[in-house]
């Protein structure tokens, strides 16, 4: 027990652990070194944050995806999927909406879908950050070249997101199909940050196959790479995939991931995930209790919500929805936490 605590100090005080020394501090995490690890995050993250909550206005473009990631419920493959993609117009209608309530940062997420160009999308952005001119904007659209990467960044974007999935080559390989490389994703997030983009990776939790050696690999990824943010939730099985019937991952071990990866990188930007909400009730303040500082609503048009179904049962109303943003600042406010109107940028 007392190994477990000295390896949370230690973590704290040098942002580093051995691969061997992450997976000792997993598997051997005790409720005690659970309590002490989210305390020493929530002191970290206060120290640079204070007890400010970002919020991001999360807007899915479209679930129509040339990929057929083994896990995920818009792959190309699954046919009982009812797919969509929004214009140019509805994406800026959405921002305005969530400007009104506060949203200073807008993501744009969506599967593969080659209807978004370059030329679409450096329109689209342009467009958001000529009308919201003091708003970040974070894509979050797969894979693409360098060059189209550049024109993204030059056409105003200032984040992006591209989850690495797991850091573990053969672990990789078999969650995607062959067609899919983990040389090539890991190549797209060092072109990303080159370019200068603030950057996320992230993995999910529990996904299948995983090993805690595995989630170690990711960890020391982490601290090598340095990312401005890291999205972490757990793995949730989708009825249309060939995961249909593996078992989720737990919360209990994402908010313990949340809480090391903070101590990793006390500055970086963490979101509580839609998925940690989806799997428990209250996941959301959890994973804020564990040192998360960043919260996704939906500002989908109600219309789409449903049909970005990732995994079953993926929240996108209730406390999810952009709109009911009163209710999760009092549950905020409730636990200690204040939500911003900030873009929230990372504080270097
Ligand atoms: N297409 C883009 C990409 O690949 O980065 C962005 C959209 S993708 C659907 C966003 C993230 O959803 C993935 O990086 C993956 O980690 C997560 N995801 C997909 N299926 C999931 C599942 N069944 N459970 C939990 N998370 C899932």
């Amino acid at each position: 027990m007392n190994e477990i605590i000295a390896l949370i100090d230690k973590l704290a005080k040098e942002h580093s652990l051995s691969a061997e020394e992450y997976e000792k501090l997993i598997e051997f995490r005790t409720p005690e070194a659970v309590k002490y690890i989210r305390e020493k995050a929530v002191e970290a993250r206060k120290e640079v944050y204070s007890n400010k909550v970002f919020i991001r206005g999360l807007i899915e473009i479209s679930n129509i995806c040339k990929n057929d990631c083994l896990y995920c419920g818009i792959r190309r493959s699954n046919k009982n999927c009812s797919r969509y993609r929004l214009n140019a117009d509805e994406i800026l209608e959405c921002c305005k909406e969530g400007y009104a309530l506060g949203f200073r940062t807008f993501v744009l997420q969506g599967g593969e879908d080659a209807y978004y160009d370059d030329d679409v999308l450096t329109d689209i952005i342009s467009r958001i950050k000529t009308s919201f001119a003091d708003c970040a904007v974070t894509l979050s659209l797969g894979e693409r070249s360098r060059e189209s990467y550049q024109r993204l960044f030059e056409a105003g974007a200032d984040r992006y997101l591209l989850r690495h999935e797991t850091a573990n080559e053969e672990h990789y390989r078999r969650l995607h199909p062959d067609s899919m490389s983990f040389s090539e994703r890991m190549e797209c997030l060092k072109n990303l940050k080159e370019i200068g983009f603030q950057v996320g990776c992230g993995f999910m939790v529990g996904s299948p196959f995983q090993t805690t050696s595995d989630i170690a690999r990711d960890l020391k990824f982490i601290e090598k790479f340095s990312p401005d943010m890291c999205g972490i939730g757990p793995f949730i099985p989708h009825k249309d995939t060939p995961f249909a019937d593996q078992s989720a991952g737990s919360a209990e071990l994402t908010c313990f991931l949340l809480s090391v990866i903070r101590l990793i990188k006390p500055n970086i930007l963490l979101p509580a995930t839609t998925a940690l909400g989806s799997v428990n009730s209250d996941g959301r303040e959890k994973g804020i209790q564990s040192g998360a500082n960043v919260i996704m609503p939906n500002l989908s048009p109600h219309s789409v919500r449903k049909k970005y179904e990732l995994y079953n049962n993926k929240l996108s109303d209730g406390d999810e929805s952009a709109q009911n943003l009163m209710n999760l600042k009092q549950k905020m406010l409730n636990i200690g936490y204040e939500i911003v109107t900030d873009r929230g940028d990372i504080v270097k």
